[in-house]
């Protein structure tokens, strides 16, 4: 974690020190009390509903060294160590930056649609094989987080592999000025945030600013499937020298994905028309093939062995909620997938359960999709289509938005197989009184549906 002597982080956030020694060391830096770590300098950041100013009093008595804290918010508590800044989350926010200068750090950053959180992890473990790699926690990623995660690291981190997120136009930017990577990643373009984006242009533009903070003579890897990336590249900032790498599934890729195997644990895949190696990956899906194809690309940059990166990828570790495949007690297989949607998402979800074999009946669980904007009733009616009788077996569709998905479904299926609910409780029970031990059923939904609970529920129901 950083640290700086309290007269260093006065400067490094072009701030004014009140009421403590220059020469005070302090270490790492916390914007939550119930977290906060002795010596760590709070940063109260203004919420909706809260004030972080409220709690600059507690946040020193329970060990932080200092405290920022906003001209406008009058004056700091009496006794506390301060630093006055025109605002504390623009502070945080340059207070990584310039530490970030400070570091020997490389970094990766990743951003698009869908896909960040499992490629960020896929290319920290490849990259641990050869390096001291620092990864962002979680799913950290915004204005707040992605400061906060460079504010972690030190002088030891050799490589560093950072999330960025975005809701709308000049996020991305902001975080690619902070981080200032050597390598930007775009995983793939989908229709998440479109209500803020307008169209699926908007957000392929709002993902291609990484390339605004990529330093000079830096890489750009993106998935060339997509041919919106392809088309805005030109218009985009980006540095005068950088050299792309494209990766996807058509032959126009730098990296093809080869043969796909889906496994019981896993998938494996090749690249391109060569055999050897066989990477294999503990994740399901072809669109985690995909993913792993970014990560295999920065593994290249970065100099590792084919036989190195196939290493990396086999440690890779899935986050909870991504196509986690559970055992109920009864025997049937859950795969929850219920930590978010968006209709790329989804589909690519349903193409996997569409290929999983050695199992009885295949039922979907599905919520709705949230922030598509004036078409989400398109965007449901159309999964609705893309579900087949002869794919999959029976449709549960919760939410007031999966009513379009299911009108569609009923197209193509017989009445009794496709059922909608209001209820996650009555779907839950509806669900374990069709399925058998052998069958397999997929959850998923946006976060705001907490299909979890489905997920829940099925696995304690005997
Ligand atoms: P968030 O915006 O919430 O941080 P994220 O971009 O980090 O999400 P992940 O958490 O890695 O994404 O994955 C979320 C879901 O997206 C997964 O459960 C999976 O269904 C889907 N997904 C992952 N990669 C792809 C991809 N390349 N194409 C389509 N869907 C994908
Ligand atoms: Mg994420």
């Amino acid at each position: 974690m950083m640290i700086r002597k309290f007269g260093e982080i006065a400067e490094m956030v072009t701030g004014t020190a009140v009421g403590g020694e220059a020469a005070m060391l302090v270490r790492g830096v916390s914007k939550d009390t119930r977290t906060i770590e002795a010596g760590n300098l709070y940063v109260p950041i203004i919420g909706e509903r809260f004030d972080g100013h409220d709690y600059a009093k507690e946040a020193y008595d329970r060990g932080a060294s200092a405290t920022l804290w906003q001209r406008d918010r009058g004056e700091p508590p009496a006794g506390v160590p301060a630093i006055i800044v025109d605002d504390t989350l623009a502070a945080l926010q340059q207070l990584a930056a310039r530490y970030r200068e400070q570091l020997p750090v490389r970094i990766i950053g990743v951003t698009g649609s869908n896909g960040k959180t499992t490629t960020k992890d896929m290319i920290a473990a490849v990259l641990a094989e050869s390096y001291n790699v620092f990864k962002t926690e979680g799913n950290l990623n915004g204005d707040i987080g992605l400061p906060l995660m460079i504010l972690r690291m030190d002088e030891s981190t050799e490589l560093a592999v950072l999330e960025m997120g975005m809701r709308g136009f000049g996020e991305i930017e902001l975080l690619t000025q902070i981080a200032r990577p050597e390598v930007a990643v775009i995983t793939m373009i989908g229709e998440a945030h479109l209500e803020r984006l307008g169209s699926r242009e908007g957000i392929a533009r709002a993902k291609l600013e990484i390339a605004a903070g990529l330093r000079s003579g830096g890489v750009l890897v993106y998935n060339g499937d997509e041919p919106l990336i392809e088309k805005l590249l030109p218009a985009a900032a980006k540095p005068d020298s950088m050299s792309c790498v494209r990766f996807g599934t058509s032959d126009q890729n730098d990296l093809q994905l080869g043969r796909v195997g889906i496994e019981a644990d896993g998938s494996s895949f090749t690249v391109g028309s060569s055999q050897e190696p066989v990477y294999h990956i503990p994740l399901l899906g072809r669109h985690n093939a995909v993913n792993a194809l970014a990560a295999i690309a920065v593994g290249r940059h970065f100099d590792l062995t084919p036989e190195a990166i196939a290493s990396g990828l086999r440690k890779a570790q899935p986050t909870g909620m991504r196509i986690e495949k559970l055992q109920a007690p009864t025997g049937l297989t859950v795969l929850n997938d219920a930590y978010n949607a968006s209709p790329a998402s989804t589909r690519a979800s349903l193409e996997l359960l569409g290929e999983l074999t050695g199992y009885g009946r295949k039922i979907v669980v599905l919520g709705d999709m949230l922030e598509l904007g004036g078409e989400e009733e398109q965007f449901h009616w159309e999964i609705g289509e893309f579900l087949t009788p002869d794919r999959y077996d029976y449709v549960f569709a919760y939410g007031p938005l999966s009513v379009h998905m299911a009108e569609a479904a009923r197209l193509s299926f017989p009445p009794e197989r496709v059922r909608w609910f209001a209820d996650k409780e009555e779907l839950a029970q509806e669900v374990a009184s069709v399925a058998a031990p052998e069958d397999i059923v997929l959850v998923k939904g946006s976060r705001g549906m907490r299909l979890e609970e489905v997920v829940h529920k099925l696995m304690t129901l005997q």
